[in-house]
């Protein structure tokens, strides 16, 4: 219809009206009134109209009205009350006997219309009575298609409230809507499609899910399911298949829904349909809806293991009678078992009316963790302990009190002139040879091998083809390194050595990185971790943290996700359930019977997979726990042996806890192999296609998660192949980076002192499992011992950075090491920051946490960066001394300029920041206040603000300034409101890459990673310019022009991401998610694996 014809209905329209007017008993002048609209007086009409005929004429102009300007003169009739009337007038016409079929007819048509526009359709149905009405009609002419039509649409509308639905299946109309649907048939169909509608729409209820178990409908529907999958050869009604879908999901909502289901062998059925629609792209929507049913209805099982606890036990000293180790170690036997718990319990259906649930819910969980609370939105400076207590502190902070007298400083040279204290390295502060190192190989090599030394000397050879094989001792252990190198060192020619020890048959070179890795240093490491002590007494080094990691120097960018991937790795997961028999199913590794199976992929432990895809090598993974904890595993790195080249490998990680990752957006895990790296290679490179990350059917019992509703794990597949024979290869969720790693690198960094540098490594405290926590202060050293020089160099602002709280979240370290190189460095942008500030820097917050192989926790099962409000001294006591640290700092007025700690996020993407402010919180949430509380110095965004104009990696948008509820035990949060630092940040990086800036669409390297943290100290270099500027008072506004804006930044939560690439509804068990307590990096996963061998963190 074209626009002229509409404009002369509307006149039309009109011209009745007139004419109506004259017959209504009300007088014209009143319906007129001032203001009223053409729709007014349209409904006025209506409701006042005594004769059927009128109210046809009426609808029939109001259904062309509607019909033609739907939008907005819809939105007009709902408005001026149109609903209404239209139930009124059906109510009294119902009482009429018989009813005018026409119209009945014509009310309905425009109902159906009508309903999906207005909001308050379905509460209005009801108190009219409407309900009724409609179902009455619905069962006087199930045979009369014409009326029954707009009924049905109709109802479909009421349907979708939830009281109507409850209450229309106490009328009986579910059975009604199954009288209804019907197999096969070219007839009627589109009556059918709207039946399957408004059925799907009833049995959302719980309480009509059991009415359709009950009248043993779950078998009907899956054999009409089925009979359309078979007659609608062309794929003309795939809606009403789609539609039958629909109940059958709805109604395995419940326990009993899932039983009926099984029963009724619903799996084989939906599996062989959906294998059968998988050719038809179009034909996707039943797929993903039979998924979903299947996923729901997959029995939970426990995982695979005895017990979820971790396989490691740490006495505490002692253990807090509430929290979360006693409540560990209380649970009876049997904990583990999964039971379906889900709730399916009809009486507490909500009975109220909520029109927009969705909307509410989701407003609700953005704003639900914001503080609004003004008292603790104020920094106020926590008294925190006697200052005669935090005395003690005063030895860590020498340099407040130096005065270099007796200090010449006109012949300093070298290293040991500088004032030391308490260093770390006493023992290994001495430069190392560079020399490679002979590692014993297991075997000889053959003539073959040695007579083709390719790509043997040296990392320059990227990317040249491997000649040549080389037996590698797997595992490498400690013990061997140390009494065969006595025989086989004596080389210390360089790369050359490589052919020189190949003569005597049982030796292997080492990569020669000296050059391109300064801070490593293969013998250093082995010294260093002789002296880590580890819960399960690690005797075993990894080859990665051996031989050392460079970088590679081509772009890796983000693995683009392949269609469909998540579909077929869950239809690969029910082929194993129907067909139990086709797997091979072997434990091939258990962390408790070390040494008894190896861990290879000999044949003899294969576990085969026949898939109708392709016959392949499957792996399942079960990461450990935590110690002291069952739960928190996402990191792992673990060593592979014994593969057969060219072959492909699919591994599983199934015990995976966050509810979505970057795996899912172009992430892909880290393999190193030990052939690469003889052969010059030494790189950790992203690996692994086919990568998914989804819900599985394995589950933790209620008990088991500390009384919440039992969680669903998820798994991480991902496929490789491997390149070379008698490979030892490595997998790990990203760049490993040890404690030993940290060490060697202190000792390495003692080497890089100059005679300007000021650098003291300190011991600030033992930790729980007998590991020193470093304490590094760096600085310039000052001019001359002159007053002037020794005053200018003690009243230098302190920078405190800390880092590695978290053990799985290891590009932390990365770019902390990043900052250290930076600062130990010979650039005048480092001397300057030298002399403009004093470091005091705690490169690993949680050394046992990291020796161990834990993902989120320390060795006494708890996330210490929650304990910043209240440390335990016993047993969180690097926290504790951190902040009796600051504490004593703030005590003599010298609390930093800025605290940040490092982190990494592993579902987002960039490097971004999390700060604190009161203007910022206010603005997020709904509570009122008063001008003067949000009176706030914009300077907490300087910091953020030049990093993003300077570090490719960083992103402003991603920033976050928000104090939330569940973050007020966390470093950021405890620093600014107690010590009252107001740039107190966590710097967050991604595990996964930047979708901004340089890096855009690429995944993140150590080198990157390396430079954010050396831009970091640029950016503190700025930030000193600009606050020293800010002394004066004309240029108090430039920091506010330097950061440019003044809104605030968008609340972010968890996730920059879509929740899932192809649509996953976990409606059964929606709670899971909501549930989850979310970190300060929301979810940094990482999980850390079982096996000895593969914990190889450290020894
Ligand atoms: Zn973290």
């Amino acid at each position: 219809m074209n626009g002229d014809c509409s404009v002369s209905k509307f006149t039309f329209t009109f011209v009745f009206m007139l004419t109506l007017l004259c017959i209504t008993e009300k007088s014209g002048k009143e319906v007129m009134s001032k203001g009223s609209s053409g729709m007014e007086v349209i409904l006025a009409s209506l409701e006042n109209s005594r004769d059927v005929q009128t109210t046809l004429n009426i609808l029939y102009i109001l259904s062309e009205l509607l019909t033609v300007g739907r939008g907005r003169r819809m939105g007009v009739f709902v408005s001026k009350g149109g609903t209404g009337i239209l139930f009124q007038i059906l109510t009294s016409a119902s009482k009429e006997l018989p009813p005018s079929e026409e119209l009945m007819l014509q009310l309905h048509s425009l109902l159906a219309k009508v309903g999906p526009k207005d909001r308050k359709f379905g509460v209005k149905a009801r108190l009219s009575g409407a309900l009724n009405v409609t179902i009455s009609l619905i069962k006087q002419n199930l045979q009369n298609a014409k009326l029954l039509l707009p009924c049905l649409q109709v109802l479909r509308v009421y349907s979708a409230n939830s009281v109507n639905a409850i209450s229309l299946g106490k009328n009986g109309v579910v059975e009604l809507m199954f009288k209804i649907i019907a197999p096969y048939s070219k007839k009627n169909t589109s009556l059918l499609k709207v039946a399957l509608d408004a059925l799907g729409a009833l049995l959302k209820s719980k309480t009509n899910a059991r009415r359709a178990v009950d009248g043993s409908h779950v078998p009907a529907l899956l054999a009409l399911y089925l009979d359309w999958h078979r007659n609608d050869a062309r794929h003309r009604h795939m809606l009403i298949r789609k539609g039958l879908l629909v109940c059958l999901r709805n109604i395995t909502n419940i326990k009993l829904g899932r039983k009926a289901f099984i029963e009724a062998d619903g799996m084989r059925i939906l599996y062989n349909t959906s294998t059968e629609c998988l050719p038809v792209r179009t034909l996707d929507p039943l797929i993903n809806t039979s998924s979903l049913i299947m996923r729901k209805c997959f029995p939970k099982n426990r995982l695979p293991v005895p017990t979820i606890k971790s396989a490691f036990h740490y006495q505490l000293p002692h253990v807090l009678p509430v929290g979360p180790v006693a409540q560990l170690y209380s649970q009876p036997p049997g904990v583990d078992d999964v039971v379906d718990d889900s709730d399916d319990n009809e009486e507490t259906e909500a009975e109220t009316d909520t029109d927009n649930e969705e909307d509410e819910k989701a407003h609700r969980t953005l704003n639900d963790d914001i503080e609004t609370d003004l008292n603790k939105l104020h920094p106020t400076k926590s008294p925190g302990r006697p200052f005669e207590e935090l005395r003690v502190y005063e030895r860590f902070f020498l340099e407040l009190s130096e005065d270099f007298q007796g200090y010449n400083f006109e012949g300093s040279k070298g290293a040991s002139s500088t004032p030391s204290s308490g260093s770390l390295s006493s023992s290994s502060s001495s430069a190392r040879s560079t020399r490679p190192i002979i590692v014993p190989t297991a075997q000889a090599l053959s003539p073959k091998h040695m007579a083709t030394p390719d790509g043997l000397k040296g990392v320059k050879q990227e990317g040249s083809p491997v000649s040549a094989t080389r037996h590698i001792q797997s595992p490498l252990l400690l013990g061997d390194i140390a009494t065969r190198r006595v025989g086989g060192g004596g080389s210390d020619c360089g790369s050359e050595g490589a052919e020189d020890e190949g003569g005597e048959g049982a030796v292997l070179e080492v990569p020669d990185t000296a050059l391109l890795l300064p801070l490593h240093d293969p013998d250093l490491y082995v010294e260093m971790v002789k002296g880590t002590r580890s819960v399960p007494q690690y005797a075993e080094v990894a080859y990665p943290d051996y031989f050392g990691h460079v970088a590679p120097t081509f772009k890796e960018p983000h693995l683009e996700r392949v269609y469909g991937v998540q579909r077929s790795k869950i239809f690969q997961d029910i082929e194993r359930l129907i067909h139990p028999n086709d797997i091979l199913d072997k434990v091939v590794y258990d962390l408790d019977i070390p040494r008894v199976v190896p861990f290879t992929f000999n044949s003899q432990f294969e576990s085969v997979l026949n898939t109708q895809w392709s016959i392949q090598y499957e792996y399942d993974l079960v990461l450990n726990s935590d110690i002291n904890s069952n739960h928190y595993h996402q990191w792992f790195y673990l060593e592979v042996s014994g593969m057969r080249v060219g072959t492909t490998y699919r591994f599983n990680i199934i015990n995976c806890e966050k509810s979505n990752s970057q795996f899912n957006y172009g992430m892909q895990v880290l393999m190193y192999s030990v052939q690469e790296a003889i052969s010059g290679r030494p790189r950790w490179v992203r690996t692994g296609t086919d990568i998914c990350y989804y819900k599985n059917h394995f589950a933790r019992s209620s008990i088991a998660a500390g009384g919440q509703k039992g969680k669903s794990y998820f798994t991480l597949t991902f496929s490789t192949t491997f390149s070379h024979k008698d490979d030892v290869c490595y997998f790990a969720y990203h760049y490993p980076y040890t404690y030993s790693t940290l060490k060697m690198h202190l000792a390495k960094l003692e080497a890089l002192r100059t005679p300007h540098i000021y650098l003291r490594q300190d011991v600030l405290c033992e930790t729980l499992g007998g590991n020193i926590c470093p304490l590094l202060t760096i600085t310039a050293m000052p001019e001359s011992n002159s007053n002037d020089h020794i005053c200018q160099f003690r009243n230098r602002p302190l920078i405190f950075l800390s880092a590695r709280v978290h053990p799985g979240e290891t590009n932390a370290s990365w770019v902390m090491k990043g900052t250290l190189e930076f600062l130990m460095g010979t650039s005048p942008l480092a001397a300057s920051l030298r002399e403009a500030y004093i470091f005091k820097i705690v490169p690993m917050l949680n050394p046992d946490g990291v020796i161990n192989g834990n993902h989120r926790c320390s060795l006494s099962g708890e996330d210490l960066n929650r304990q910043w409000q209240n440390p335990n001294p016993e047993l969180h006591p690097t926290i504790y001394h951190t902040k009796s640290l600051l504490q004593y700092l703030a005590h003599i007025q010298r609390a930093p300029l800025v605290f940040c700690d490092y982190h990494g996020h592993s579902r987002k993407k960039n490097v971004f920041m999390y700060g604190c402010s009161v203007k910022e919180t206010v603005w997020q949430s709904n509570i009122s206040a008063t001008s003067s509380d949000l009176h706030e110095d914009l300077g907490y965004r300087t910091l953020p603000k030049i990093l993003s104009q300077i570090a490719p990696a960083f992103s402003m948008a991603s920033c976050s300034f928000v104090v939330e509820r569940s973050k007020e035990a966390t470093a950021r949060v405890v620093v600014w409101r107690e010590i009252g630092v107001q740039r107190s940040y966590t710097m967050e990086s991604t595990l996964c890459g930047c979708d901004q800036g340089k890096y855009k669409g690429l995944q993140i390297g150590t080198r990157e990673l390396e430079e954010m943290g050396a831009q970091f100290c640029v950016a503190l270099l700025r930030l000193k310019r600009l606050t020293g500027l800010r002394n004066h008072q004309h240029l108090l506004d430039l920091e506010s022009d330097i950061i440019g804006t003044h809104s605030p930044t968008t609340y972010v939560m968890e996730e920059d991401e879509p929740s899932f690439l192809e649509a996953i509804d976990y409606s059964a068990e929606s709670d899971n998610e909501d549930a989850e307590p979310e970190n300060e990096h929301a979810s940094n996963e990482c999980f850390h694996l079982s096996l000895p061998e593969f914990n190889h963190h450290e020894l």
